[in-house]
């Protein structure tokens, strides 16, 4: 074996550039466009919107931003409830506390690792019993694959609901052949680092709602009131993206079918690797949808693979492979403990058994096939280690 100090280390999910990204760099740089928006920005709303299929876009400087936008237009304020999926990173949440609401969290189902139906009808007929329907439900794509859209719009469309996607995760996706991103009232978008596709950091809100993203874009921008000196009557954020990085963007996107083929490849090498392994159970990928799979997950069932995943973490982490537990579900993060939360059962929390049992691999599109046989052989080993043990015990 290679000594660990002489080995590189293998991240989750670094940025994965194309090298057409300084052009448009490059572009902006001999016009001055270096300010806030610009040429570049214009057209990457465009190309994005296209690529979604939804009337409008609007590129702000995170995913984040681009939550509190949606919510700030939905009307959310003080005392107001937010429906949100649990299993997720914080990122989907913390909007709603910026505009003084209250979180309720619903639990994944078991097919996608998503919003349960199940969940979100039983919180859904509480709140209208109790007369205080929720003003928004956000829905997320985890690690690029679907919610059950039809069976969740349903849902919203009954309690007249409007439905935020939270698409960071899952830009390139499918559902039933539309786009991921374009389900809800609001769709949004990250571009953070470890995304899919990058602008170092950034995001878009996207909506077939043209008028709303109009306001969005007036709200992103100080909420300015049209006159020549600087007037406000409304509470506005500095949240625009730059044309810089909106150039590294557009190049971006033009590669973004490559990444998902890239990532789904991956997946598919890890899948036919490894589970045949005692234990092992991959991310399913629900029927008619299609994943970009930015983040290849699995469950191990310690009883079986004679691992637990903080172990099997500990091991890739010996070895300087980074992977990471599935994200920690948010009705048990310490910041929302006094939320409300809805399980997808009575007696089961589809969530926590995904975060005891889950792990994240590396999953980088720039990741070379000697890098993956790395992971998967480390893999193995811890595995196939304990099976030996306990066959000699
Ligand atoms: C990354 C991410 C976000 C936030 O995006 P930023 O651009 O980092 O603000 C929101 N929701 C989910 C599910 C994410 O993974």
């Amino acid at each position: 074996m290679i000594h660990p100090t002489v080995q590189k280390t293998i991240f989750l999910s670094s940025p994965h550039m194309s090298g057409k990204e300084q052009h448009y760099i490059q572009e902006a740089f001999e016009t001055n466009w270096i300010a806030p928006l610009g040429p570049n920005v214009d057209a990457f709303e465009k190309e994005i919107a296209a690529f979604t299929g939804v009337n409008e876009a609007a590129a702000v400087s995170s995913g984040t931003a681009a939550i509190h936008l949606a919510l700030s237009l939905l009307g959310v304020g003080k005392g107001d409830t937010v429906f949100c999926s649990t299993l997720t990173f914080i990122a989907s949440a913390n909007p709603i506390l910026y505009l003084g609401a209250e979180p309720v969290f619903i639990d994944s189902e078991r097919e996608t690792w998503n919003m349960s139906p199940q969940g979100l009808a039983t919180a859904l007929n509480d709140a209208a019993q109790k007369g205080k329907l929720p003003k928004a439900v956000i829905v997320v794509n985890l690690y690029g694959q679907s919610a059950k859209m039809e069976e969740l719009t349903a849902l919203c469309d009954q309690y007249e609901v409007p439905m935020i996607e939270d698409a960071a995760e899952s830009l390139g996706s499918s559902y039933k052949r539309k786009q991921s991103g374009s389900f809800g009232r609001f769709g949004i978008f990250s571009f953070n680092g470890n995304k899919i596709i990058t602008t170092s950091g950034g995001g878009m809100l996207v909506s077939n709602d043209a008028a709303a993203i109009h306001k969005a874009r007036f709200l992103a921008t100080q909420a300015r009131d049209p006159a020549p000196h600087y007037q406000h009557s409304k509470i506005g954020y500095n949240y625009r993206m730059s044309n810089v990085l909106a150039g590294i963007g557009r190049a971006q996107l033009k590669v973004l079918e490559e990444r998902v083929e890239a990532r789904r490849a991956i997946f598919e090498r890890y899948e036919q690797a490894l589970s045949t392994l005692p234990g092992i159970q991959f991310m399913p990928e629900l029927e008619d949808t299609y994943s970009n799979r930015w983040l290849t997950a699995m469950t191990v069932d310690e009883q079986e693979a004679g691992v637990s995943v903080r172990e099997l973490i500990e091991g890739l982490a010996f070895e300087k492979i980074e992977a990471r537990p599935v994200w920690k579900p948010l009705h048990l993060q310490p910041l929302f403990k006094d939320a409300k939360y809805f399980p997808h059962g009575e007696k089961e929390s589809i969530s926590e058994q995904l975060f005891a049992n889950g792990i994240c691999l590396p999953s980088g599109s720039n990741m070379e096939e000697l890098d993956q046989s790395r992971v998967i052989h480390c893999i193995k080993n811890s595995i196939t280690a304990k099976e030996v043990e306990r066959k000699i015990i």
